[in-house]
């Protein structure tokens, strides 16, 4: 079988790594994919928001599996092209149509469904320009911090946690009226700032029934601490300890139950990944948001701690036979650190070498490509901010971030920078 994978991140070249192991995949083809992805699979030149060439792609090449990486191509409804010219008949796809899409794709819907479905977030009022002074009047009273989110798609930017009404006042002045986001941020939800810590959930489901995978914990910004400009993500930790059995029982009677319900009485058929972000106050789940597909770096974390063969995932997707779906997962620990561009994630320089990839990285750990490009010298240089996701294995969370930290200081650019307390803030929950 004939597998095509959208994307180009190193969620791609994980995704492409783990079906590249199924004795039920044939080839792969990653659109437009990086160097990594290149190794294992072929990619191809065709952008992810160009359906129509990817849809005549599908055709020539044969493809019967098409797996969606990152979200734009989902909001803007790759799913639906396909659907409406019958491609679904031959090909499994896995990602939402528009309309579940919308969970990730509007802020605001997310927010609506969640008070509707009586899913636990945080309190909130949605403001455009024209309830502009309404919004200020909410803000001036409104407790601090308070957190302010353009309605749509802005790469993880749209978000601004303001600590005093000045900040707010000029965050939602930028959105509303100076139309900073341009059309993500011409509707902004307010909401209460929810203290504690965060961890995603990842559920696979066809909108009836599901299957769990491994949680996992991102982290967001440049700086050790959590400090500094948030970014696509610096590293990921998988099992996380303080998801227990209690806590998981709670994600799942009080978030994943009742968001599948509710996807089925707005009469949203929804197939694919949910990805659940959360935060857990005093030990009681609520849901930050909602991304309609895996997460960059979580899935780079995650996939290497699945043992079941993927393929045979989707395809219990396709047949509706996911509540029987037994999912093996490896038991140790996953953690991922992303090597970034000097600079990111404000500007930095592209094309400088990488070394080290050609040496045979430590046992149990594993390299994924995300921001990198092959020269026609053959060299691989940096070609994004986020350029390498370094993963390892170990029997706890300690051995695992020793294997990826060393893997890390493996490989090597000109200005490449990388967070070397990923898990330091989860190590207060390990039991010895
Ligand atoms: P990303 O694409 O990076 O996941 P996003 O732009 O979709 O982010 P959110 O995930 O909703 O936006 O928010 C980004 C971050 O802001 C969260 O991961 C969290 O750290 C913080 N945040 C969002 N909402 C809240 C809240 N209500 N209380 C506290 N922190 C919050």
């Amino acid at each position: 079988m004939n597998v095509l994978i959208i994307g180009a991140g190193g969620r791609e070249h994980a995704l492409a790594w783990k079906i590249s192991q199924s004795p039920y995949c044939e080839r792969i083809f990653v659109a437009p994919g990086n160097a990594g992805t290149a190794q294992i699979a072929t990619n191809v030149d065709i952008s992810t928001t160009n359906f129509e060439e990817l849809a005549k792609f599908a055709t020539d090449f044969n493809i019967m599996m098409l797996v969606v990486g990152p979200e734009d191509p989902l909001v803007a409804g790759i799913v639906d092209y396909f659907a409406e010219r019958d491609y679904l008949q031959h090909i499994l796809v896995v990602g939402p149509q528009k309309a579940g899409a919308q969970l990730e794709g509007s802020k605001d819907f997310s927010k609506q469904f969640m008070l509707k479905h009586g899913i636990p977030t945080a309190q909130y009022q949605t403001f455009t320009a024209t309830t502009f002074d309404q919004a200020l009047a909410y803000l001036q009273q409104h407790t601090y911090p308070v957190v302010l989110k353009a309605d749509g798609l802005a790469a993880g930017k749209g978000v601004v946690i303001a600590q005093n009404y000045d900040e707010a006042s000029e965050a939602i002045t930028g959105m509303l009226k100076n139309n900073q986001f341009g059309s993500a941020g011409s509707k902004v939800v307010v909401e209460q700032f929810l203290q504690g810590i965060e961890l995603s959930a990842f559920i696979l489901t066809d909108g009836q029934d599901y299957v769990l995978l491994p949680e996992a914990k991102d982290y967001k910004r440049i700086g050790e601490g959590d400090t500094g400009l948030n970014t696509g993500g610096m590293g990921a930790i998988s099992p996380v300890p303080f998801a227990d059995k209690a806590f998981m029982d709670k994600v799942r009677e009080r978030v994943i139950l009742p968001t599948l319900q509710g996807l089925r009485q707005e009469g949203i058929h929804y197939s694919g990944f949910l990805f659940i972000g959360l935060m857990n106050t005093n030990g009681d789940p609520y849901v930050i948001e909602y991304n309609v597909r895996l997460g960059d770096p979580e899935t780079e974390a995650i996939l290497p701690r699945i043992k079941s063969d993927l393929f045979e995932l989707f395809k219990a997707l396709h047949d509706h036979e996911l509540g029987q779906f037994q999912l093996e997962v490896d038991p140790r620990s996953a953690t991922t650190i992303f090597l970034v561009s000097g600079g990111y994630p404000g500007d930095y320089e592209k094309g400088k070498e990488i070394k080290g990839l050609e040496t045979a990285l430590p046992e149990n750990t594993l390299c994924f490509q995300a921001g990198t490009k092959q020269t026609e010298e053959g060299h691989v240089v940096n070609d994004g901010g986020r350029v390498i996701a370094v993963t390892g294995l170990g029997q706890d969370m300690e051995e695992a971030l020793a294997k990826a930290n060393a893997a890390a200081a493996q490989i090597t650019w000109e200005g490449r920078n990388f967070r070397r307390d990923i898990g330091f803030d989860l190590k207060q929950y390990l039991t010895t």
